[in-house]
């Protein structure tokens, strides 16, 4: 069996290509971006639209079958930007009404714990999912997902992204800050910003962009103190959520997952706590088509199903408001 998955929650349109024991047979994508500005909906929604087309025809000619051979059609229906969500809906609508197969919508942040759980061969872990628009600790207990601590503000991706731009670096900022960092030469205090198992970042943006102006810091030694405040402050939460789930692995998600030196500093607090830190290759742990299609046939293969006549985007669904059926 077949599922082809779309993903257009935010700036990446991807389509994946799994088949039901899980061998990923193509992920393709295409990443809006900008040289100066974040992310303007409508434009990626026109984005989306003009990469939508050549995206489709890569994905099948990597996984080398026809459209005919696809037998399941999942979307990324929640949490995201409206005219993006749209534009990855009508296009799998689009396809299981053409070829008259059945479609299942997505939660998009159950699907970047799903691949990593495939892909790391984790049984149950705890999720850092640390993105642009996302910040969430969640493990699963009682059917679903729950969320053990999240941001309180905007995702750290996004504060990251704000602060890089400050500085006239473009987007996505959080691999320039990641370079930057390396040059640093002194750890500037930043407020840390953790409440109960929350997190928050628009103190801490405040503060850097304060500090920048003052002119009396380098780039340098700003992203780094931004990197080693924040990424500290997720892997607090995220041991705190271990410790209190008692679960022994840590699985990272979210494009910031990317961050070498988080994925370093959580590798240190678990090893720390006798537990162990996993992440998937780059391409699965940024935005993507394959965990979509992987989601979509576990989905599936636990009965659920949506009417492509009125299956509609989510926008505002979360995590914990998805029963999760296929555990
Ligand atoms: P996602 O929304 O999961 O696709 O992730 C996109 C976010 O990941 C953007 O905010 C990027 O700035 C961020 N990102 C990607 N690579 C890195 C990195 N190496 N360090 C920090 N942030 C990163
Ligand atoms: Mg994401």
């Amino acid at each position: 069996m077949l599922c082809l998955g779309i993903e257009s929650t935010a700036h990446t349109y991807g389509i994946g290509i799994v088949d039901n024991t899980g061998r990923i047979l193509a992920n393709e994508k295409a990443a809006y971006t900008t040289d100066k500005g974040g992310i303007h909906p409508s434009k990626a929604k026109e984005h989306h639209l003009t990469a939508a087309p050549g995206i489709l025809k890569q994905a099948l000619r990597k996984a080398n079958i026809s459209l005919d051979n696809v037998n399941l059609i999942a979307f990324s229906q929640s949490p995201g930007l409206a005219p993006c969500l749209v534009v990855g809906k009508d296009n799998a609508v689009a396809l299981a009404k053409k070829l008259l197969i059945p479609i299942v919508g997505v939660n998009h942040c159950i699907a970047h714990l799903e691949i990593g759980r495939l892909l790391t061969r984790t049984k149950d872990p705890v999720l850092l999912y640390a993105s642009g628009a996302n910040t969430q600790v969640i493990a699963y207990q009682g059917r679903k997902y729950r969320i053990f601590g999240e941001t309180l503000d905007q995702g750290v991706g996004n504060a990251l992204d704000a602060f890089a731009r400050y500085m006239g670096l473009g987007f996505p900022g959080g691999p320039k800050l990641q370079e930057l960092a390396k040059q640093a030469k002194q750890y500037i205090e930043l407020p840390y910003a953790v409440k109960g198992m929350d997190v928050s970042f628009t103190g801490i943006l405040t503060s850097l962009k304060d500090k920048y102006d003052s002119g009396k810091y380098s780039r340098e030694d700003l992203a780094y103190s931004a990197q080693e405040t924040i990424f500290a402050m997720l892997v607090e939460v995220s041991e705190r959520a271990i410790a209190h789930c008692q679960k022994r692995e840590l699985l990272l998600g979210g494009g910031v997952a990317c961050n070498t030196r988080l994925q370093e500093m959580c590798r240190i607090m678990c090893s720390e706590r006798g537990a162990k830190c996993y992440a998937p290759e780059h391409q699965f742990l940024v935005d993507n088509g394959a965990m979509i299609a992987w989601s979509g046939l576990l989905m599936y293969k636990a009965g659920v199903r949506d009417d492509a006549s009125i299956v509609d985007i989510r926008p505002a669904v979360r995590t914990d408001d998805v029963e999760v059926v296929w555990r």
